[in-house]
Order: C-alpha cells, then structure tokens, then sequence
C-alpha cells in the first residue's frame, strides 16, 4: 500500500461523494453478503470451492475469500501465482496449461516456496504428454538444486474437454493415458480432473445450461470409471463457475467450485435466467463516474472503454431501487454515451454523478490499479481500503 498516491490514501474514512472519477469501486457489504452466499452453499451441499482470483486479482480479497472458507485459490497465470503466494496465499491451482519451460521453473520454485506453510500446495493442470514430461523435468531440476532437504510434490489435474473446445485432452482414454504417465514421475502427484465447462456459463436460459453441465458430467463419469478401471483413484473433480456452479454440485462427481465471478457479478451475469438451485448474488463491483457534458439528446459521462471491458457488452447504470432511464453507448477510450431509454428528455445534469455496473467484471479489473472499498452503501457510505490489484499487468 505503500506506493499508493497520497490522494488515495487520504480517501480512506472520506465520504463515497469524495471519490474522483473515473474509478473503480467496490460495495462491500455486498461484497461478503455474495461471499457468505458462496460459503453457505458450499458448505450445504458439501463441496470445497477453490475460486478463482483471475477476477480481482488480489491478495487481500483472496485472504477474505479464504477467511470466508475457500480451500485456497485458483489463478490462470504463473505471475498470478508468483503474485498470490508472495502475498501469503499457499494453496494455489494454476487451472491452465503451462509450456514454456521458463516458466514451468518458476511453477517448480513456487512448490518449494509454499511447502513450509501450513496446508501449502500448488496444483497445476495439463493436457499432453508433453506437457506432463517438461513439468517433472522443471520438478526434478528444482528439487536437485534445492538447498532444502524437502522433496516438494505437485498436485497435476488432467484437463479435459468437457464441451468448450478449448484446453482439455479428450475425456476416457486420453485422459486416461495422462494419469499413468503423470504417476511415473515421484515429483508429480495425480489430483484429479480439471473439467470446466466455459461455454455453459454464459448460455442464458437455465434448461441450456442444466444441458450442457449434464453432458460435462457424463464426460467426467466415463473418465472417472475407467480411471478406477485401470486401478486409479479418480482424485478430486474440479471445475465450474458462476453460471453453472449449482449443477456441478448437484452432480456427484464434482468436489471442487472454481467460481469467481459471484463475487462481483457483472451485467452479462445478470442476464442469466437464474437457476433456483443457485444463490442470488449482488452486484458490488461499479464504475463512479460523472456527467461532463450535456447536449438536447445525450450526456457524457467520464468512463470509456479504458475504464470498463467492453467484450460482453456495455455497462448498464446502476439507478439502486429504480430503473435508471438512461442507457450507456460506448463513446471511445475516456467517453460514455448516455441516452434516455424511452427518448424522453430525462437526461443527467453537468457534473452528475453516475455508478455503471460493468459488462464483464475480470477484464474491467485488470483495466485498475486499485479497488476503492466502501462500507455502508453507495449513497451513503465511507471509503474504508483501498484494495491494489496486485497482479495487474502480471503477464508472464
Ligand atoms: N475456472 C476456469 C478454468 C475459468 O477459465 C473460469 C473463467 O473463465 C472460471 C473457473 C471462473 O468462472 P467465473 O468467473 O465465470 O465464475
Ligand atoms: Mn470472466
């Protein structure tokens, strides 16, 4: 927190009215009421949930989270990790593919760091034969120049294609094969299997999305038999995320929610039929933003596409209780287009103040360097942390 600008620091205990725009705000009331949502299901119905920190990209939300009762966290980058385990963050799944042998030595010193703490571990995914040997070659180099006398071990899940068609070996024999070879190599321990179904997350209607985490489970099973055939315990399941967390569940064979957008809730989100089986989240992730000039038939506002992804659609603004009226058109890098939804003359005032609640929250985060947290509403409240995004621009 050190590096932080003096004005952001001086926020702290100011009113919400003192936040200058464009910025990125968090309601945190409504921040722990999803993450109590997340917790109480979980607990209910009996499965871990390992969410992923891809989203906020921070080590103090992933300590709430595991406060909360997550297992630890999952994270899609090397950095990502790099960045959560210097945070002091120990149980960690890297739940994608890794190559490039450079950074497979970077996961391989990440096993070492980590193995002095109390439940530390890291996870990682694979999809290849390949792939499995460059990561027991990076294991086996670290443990041979390791000082410590600790043999370190990493969980590897074996991805596969559970209907996305993106990473993933092809569930049965395939899959298969990778758990044999990965159990050939002392520095490798077979965990289970990453099966998460992105495609169905966004699907809007609740039958889609029960379709297409019904066949992902199916595709788990078969894998899971012959794994058992071959005389191999199938391990943990894990995958799943906000769109489909409660069928992965409800399933049977899943142990294990990726989830992690619940904790923000975007506007693509929103447009979900909601599954009833499923906790109802709130939005608590926003962009404060003002009105800098006013024309017959528009506003603009502060907040361009440098301020919230735009790749799942356009933020909506938030009006609390009340339909807002106003719709946003993107108006470039730094510019928001406000009309009045009904062509009404109904317009916001120069120097108004507006919340957008973001088309897609991951993206929109990585776009900040900090979080402003504010407790007691936005209308109301106080700014009470400013949350950095620690892993920003974490790239490699
Ligand atoms: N797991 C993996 C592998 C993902 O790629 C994602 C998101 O894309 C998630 C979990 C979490 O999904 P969400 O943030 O949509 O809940
Ligand atoms: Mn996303």
């Amino acid at each position: 927190m050190s590096n932080l600008p003096a004005r952001l620091s001086e926020l702290i205990g100011k009113p919400v009215h003192d936040i200058d725009t464009p910025a990125l705000v968090i309601d945190m009331d409504a921040l722990k009421r999803n993450l109590v949502r997340m917790a109480d299901f979980a607990k209910k119905h009996h499965v871990r949930w390992r969410p992923h920190a891809k989203l906020h990209k921070s080590t103090v939300l992933a300590k709430m989270q595991i406060k909360a009762g997550a297992a630890g966290v999952c994270v899609q980058k090397t950095a990502e990790a790099e960045v959560m385990v210097a945070g002091g963050i120990y149980n960690v799944y890297i739940s994608n593919q890794v190559i490039a042998p450079a950074k497979l030595a970077r996961v391989a010193a990440l096993t070492q760091a980590v193995a002095s703490h109390r439940g530390g571990q890291i996870a990682i995914a694979v999809d290849s034969p390949e792939g499995v040997s460059r990561l027991a070659k990076a294991m086996t180099e670290a443990r041979t120049s390791a000082r410590s006398s600790v043999a370190t071990v990493i969980d590897v899940f074996v991805e596969i294609d559970v209907g996305q068609g993106r990473c993933g070996a092809q569930p049965g024999e395939a899959a298969v094969k990778l758990a044999l070879e990965i159990r050939k190599h002392p520095a490798l321990r077979f965990a289970g299997l990453q099966a998460y179904q992105g495609k169905a997350q966004h699907l809007r209607s609740a039958i889609e999305r029960r379709m297409a985490a019904a066949s992902a489970t199916k595709a788990v099973e078969l894998t899971c038999q012959l794994l058992k055939a071959h005389g191999i315990a199938p391990g943990l399941v894990t995958g799943a995320g906000t769109g489909s967390f409660a069928l992965e569940a409800a399933s049977g064979v899943y142990g294990e929610l990726q989830a992690g957008s619940f904790m923000f809730m975007d506007v693509d989100y929103a447009q979900n039929e909601r599954d009833p089986a499923q906790p109802q989240f709130e939005h608590a992730l926003f962009v404060k933003t003002q009105v800098i000039s006013t024309h017959a038939s528009h506003a603009v506002c502060d907040a361009g596409h440098k301020s919230h992804a735009i790749d799942s659609g356009m933020p909506k603004v938030h009006a609390f209780e009340k339909k807002s009226g106003l719709d946003y058109f993107n108006g470039g890098d730094e510019h928001g287009i406000l009309r009045p939804v009904d062509g009404s003359d109904r317009l916001p005032a120069l120097g108004q103040l507006l919340w957008l609640i973001p088309g897609h929250c991951d993206p929109t985060v990585n776009l900040h360097d900090v979080m402003i947290g504010v407790s007691g509403g936005l209308r109301n409240g106080t700014v009470d942390r400013i949350i950095q995004v620690d892993a920003r621009g974490a790239m490699t």
